[in-house]
């Protein structure tokens, strides 16, 4: 296959991160015969720097062209870099919400995986962190309560503040298929999360999952309320498979979830579109107090990768080939700085690369 991917490196120690990603996909293709073309496209403070603003009218095109894009992380130290002295609108973070509006991305996926091998990382009790986990929290991205009206104003002599959290049936539709689509190639069963109880947005929510459910009889649907998940994720979180849930629940409940796995360097997602298009990325930032010194761990970045195989180009041999290696590194004690541990090898980020890349069979 011959797939056309823009590549946004971005700022600190995305170069660094996405480069690794890069060589693991060139492997890639070079053992399973594919051709990956790569747009290299700048965004953030990069592209401030070059063209004063964080994301030009031309990258969101060229992204557009291609059939997915891979993404380091944008921003710099926002104490002392210069690009945060700039009005809110021209800053590095101002591209990350535009370039998600330009391309319709309304489901965020965020794998949440504690790799035996790095179990000593997790905070919960050892008799849960042993049994491990692998699980996905998709959020919906673009409604509820972050893009309702909203105002503040007084009310008899009182200063009130009002959101509002709404969502469509069709909004809801779209992301319950992805969900099912994205539990079709994992262990098949979704969580629901709402709270049905008491808000109509939550008993719409449920209403729909259910219509939706009825297309993919082989995956086991539950209904979990949101306050009953955050306790679940933290008491058993090896039950979820597929967790699926509006926004602000979900920019909660995939925080707790990447928290108990421990390293922030391991956190891959993805954003995705109503087609197979998606923008792939660590979940962590820029990290600019390890910039430039090939310290940073590439790993979330080469996961991010192995999902926009998975989940745009349908190469799912491709994606578990990637997983299959970064776990035989880990097992081999292969470490950068930020998941060492005694006895442990440490190595550099390119050396991490280097070494996720060999063991691609
Ligand atoms: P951060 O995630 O960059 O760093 C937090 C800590 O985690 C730091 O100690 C850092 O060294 C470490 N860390 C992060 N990724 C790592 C990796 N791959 N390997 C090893 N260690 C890693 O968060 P921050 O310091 O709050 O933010 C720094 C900049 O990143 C800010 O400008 C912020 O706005 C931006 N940011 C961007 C994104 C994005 O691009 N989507 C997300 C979050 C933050």
């Amino acid at each position: 296959m011959n797939k056309k991917i823009a590549v946004i490196k971005g700022d600190g120690i995305g170069p660094e991160i996405v480069t690794e990603a890069m060589k693991v996909l060139d492997r890639v293709a070079e053992i399973y015969g594919h051709t990956f073309e790569y747009d290299q496209l700048l965004m953030g403070g990069a592209s401030i720097d070059v063209n004063g603003i964080p994301l030009t009218d031309e990258t969101i095109e060229r992204c557009k062209a291609a059939d997915a894009v891979l993404m380091g992380s944008i921003g710099g130290d926002t104490n002392t870099s210069p690009w945060y002295k700039l009005p809110p609108e021209r800053r590095p973070e101002a591209g990350l919400l535009k370039i998600r509006k330009s391309l319709g991305l309304f489901a965020n996926l965020r794998p949440s995986v504690l790799y035996p091998q790095l179990a000593g990382a997790c905070p919960l009790k050892e008799e849960i962190s042993s049994r491990g986990f692998d699980m996905l929290i998709m959020r919906e991205l673009t409604g509820g309560l972050y893009f309702g009206a909203r105002k503040t104003e007084e009310i008899d002599g009182v200063m009130t503040a009002i959101d509002t959290l709404s969502y469509n049936e069709n909004e809801i539709r779209r992301i319950a298929i992805k969900a099912f689509d994205v539990a079709m190639k994992r262990r098949k069963k979704v969580s629901s999360v709402d709270k049905a109880n008491v808000l109509d947005s939550s008993r719409l929510w449920r209403k729909i999952i259910n219509e939706v459910a009825k297309d993919y009889p082989e995956v086991t649907l539950e209904h979990v309320l949101v306050d009953n998940a955050a306790m679940q994720l933290v008491k058993d979180p090896a039950q979820f498979d597929v967790m699926v849930t509006e926004n602000m629940f979900g920019d909660i409940l995939s925080d707790e979830a990447s928290m108990i796995t421990g390293s922030i360097g391991m956190l891959a997602s993805a954003s995705m579109n109503e087609t197979k298009f998606g923008l792939y990325e660590p979940s962590g930032g820029s990290a600019p107090d390890i910039a430039g010194q090939n310290k940073a761990n590439p790993i979330a970045t080469i996961l991010s990768a192995a999902m926009m195989l998975r989940f745009s180009f349908d190469m799912s041999k491709e994606a578990d080939a990637i997983e299959n290696a970064i776990n035989n590194v880990l097992d081999n004690g292969i470490r950068t700085g930020d998941i060492m541990s005694e006895g442990m090898t440490k190595v550099s980020c390119s050396g991490m690369g280097d070494a996720i890349a060999a063991a691609i069979k």
